[in-house]
C-alpha cells in the first residue's frame, strides 16, 4: 500500500506529528510497541524559567503561544482538558538564588513569568522565600495519547507491533512490511539510541522516576519547585519527581529513589501525610548533549527523517516543531538550525 509518511513511535513526538499531517490530509500511518513511554511517565511540565540564574527556556516566547493553542485546539477536538494551567511556587534556597531572581524582575522580558516574591505560604517550609511564576502548568499526556491512539485507530493509521529496523528495505523501494512510504520518520525516544541510521547522534540519556500518590488531607493546589516538584491533581491526588539519572538507563523503579523523593517533600511540606501510593513509574528521557532537539534528514538517506531529543522539555517543544516540521516535508520549510540535525552531519560516515 502506497503511503506518505510511515511514523515510527506513539510517544508524544510521533503522536503529535502523526496528527499534525493527517490534518494536512497526509496518508500516515503510526506503528507502535505498545510499551509504557516517556511520555506517558512525564509530568509534563511546562516551566517557562529554570535553572539556578532563572533563565527563559530557548524560545519560549514562540514556543509556549504555540503548545497552549495546539493543546487547546485538540481539546476542542476531543472535548476533553489536556493542559492544566497552574501557578507554581518556586522555593527559593538561598542568598543567591534571591539575588538572582530580583535581578529578573528588572528584565522587561520576564514580566509574563515571574509575579512576585513572598516571604512563604500555609504550610509550606521556606526559609528564603518563595518566587510565584506564572505561564506555567502541566499536560495530562497519557490521556492525550489515549485519545490519539483511538482517532489513528479509527482511521486505520495505528499498528501496535515492534518495528525491526532490519525489515525495512530501501530498493528498489522504500518498503516496510506491504506499505511503501515517501518517507520514514523516526519518533522512538530514547530507542533511537539503537537506531542504525541515527544512533550516531548524541544523546545523553537521563532516567526518571515519579510517584502518584494520596495525601489524607487536601493539599495546596500550586505547583511546587524545590528542586523536585510537587503537582496537585486534585483536592488530596499529586505527583512529585522526578528523580534524575544519568548512570543507570533503565525502567527499574527503585524504594530508594521513592524514599529520597518523599523525603525531599516532607522537608518543604511537613504537614503532607501520605495515605497511599498509586504509581511509581520511571522513564527514561530522550535528552542529548547540546540540550536541543534533533530534527532532520539523514544524509545520506532522504527518504529517513528523525523527530527526537526533546529531553525533559517535550510538552514545550513539540507542538511548534511538529508544525514545523509538517511544513519541511510539504513546503520545504527549513528547520532552525539549532535543532536540524545538520550541526552534527560529521558523524554520519
Ligand atoms: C520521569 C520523567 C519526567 C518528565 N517530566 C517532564 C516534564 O515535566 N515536562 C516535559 O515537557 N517533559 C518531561 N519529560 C520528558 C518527556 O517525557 C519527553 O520530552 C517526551 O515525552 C518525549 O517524547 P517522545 O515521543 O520523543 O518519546 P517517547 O514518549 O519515549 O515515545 C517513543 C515511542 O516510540 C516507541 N518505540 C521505540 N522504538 C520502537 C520500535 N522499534 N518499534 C515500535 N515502537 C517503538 C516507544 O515504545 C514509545 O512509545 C519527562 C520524562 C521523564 C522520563
Amino acid at each position: 500500500m502506497e503511503i506518505d509518511y510511515l511514523i515510527i513511535g506513539q510517544g508524544l513526538a510521533g503522536s503529535l506529528l502523526a496528527w499534525e499531517l493527517i490534518q494536512r490530509d497526509k496518508k500516515v500511518i503510526i506503528v507502535d510497541n505498545n510499551r509504557l513511554n516517556a511520555s506517558q511517565v512525564a509530568a509534563g511540565l511546562i516551566n517557562p524559567v529554570t535553572g539556578m540564574r532563572f533563565v527563559k527556556s530557548t524560545d519560549v516566547d514562540t514556543l509556549l503561544p504555540s503548545a497552549l493553542d495546539y493543546y487547546q485546539n485538540l481539546s476542542l477536538y476531543f472535548k476533553q482538558a489536556f493542559y492544566i494551567e497552574k501557578p507554581m511556587l518556586r522555593l527559593l534556597r538561598n542568598d543567591k538564588e534571591i539575588t538572582a531572581c530580583t535581578k529578573r524582575f528588572k528584565d522587561s522580558q520576564y514580566k509574563n513569568y515571574l509575579a512576585e516574591i513572598v516571604p512563604t505560604s500555609t504550610g509550606i517550609n521556606a526559609s528564603h522565600g518563595i518566587l510565584k511564576q506564572n505561564n506555567t502548568g502541566y499536560l495530562l499526556t497519557s490521556p492525550l495519547l489515549e485519545a490519539l491512539k483511538s482517532y489513528f485507530i479509527s482511521l486505520n493509521a495505528y499498528i501496535k507491533t515492534e518495528l525491526h529496523y532490519d525489515e525495512i528495505s530501501l530498493s528498489p523501494t522504500l518498503q516496510w512490511k506491504n506499505f511503501k512510504p515517501k518517507q520514514i520518520i523516526f519518533c522512538e525516544g530514547h530507542s533511537a539510541t539503537q537506531n542504525p541510521w541515527f544512533s550516531v547522534l548524541p544523546f545523553q540519556l537521563v532516567k526518571g522516576e515519579i510517584i502518584t500518590a494520596l495525601s489524607k488531607h487536601v493539599i495546596p493546589q500550586s505547583i511546587l519547585n524545590y528542586g523536585h516538584w510537587f503537582i496537585p491533581l486534585d483536592n488530596h491526588q499529586f505527583r512529585t519527581g522526578a528523580s534524575f539519572d544519568r548512570d543507570n538507563i533503565n525502567s527499574n523503579i527503585s524504594d530508594e529513589v521513592k524514599t529520597k523523593l518523599f523525603e525531599s517533600l516532607q522537608q518543604v511540606y511537613p504537614t503532607l501525610t501520605v495515605e497511599q501510593v498509586i504509581k511509581h513509574q520511571a522513564g527514561i528521557r530522550p535528552t542529548t548533549q547540546d540540550k536541543m532537539p534533533f530534527i532532520g534528514q539523514h544524509p545520506h538517506h532522504p527518504e529517513f527523517f528523525i523527530f527526537n531529543g526533546f529531553g525533559a522539555k517535550g510538552s514545550l517543544q513539540i507542538p511548534w516543531h511538529c508544525q514545523n516540521l509538517a511544513d519541511k516535508l510539504l513546503n520545504n520549510q527549513t528547520i532552525p538550525q539549532s535543532s536540524n540535525i545538520n550541526r552534527y552531519y560529521s558523524l554520519f560516515l
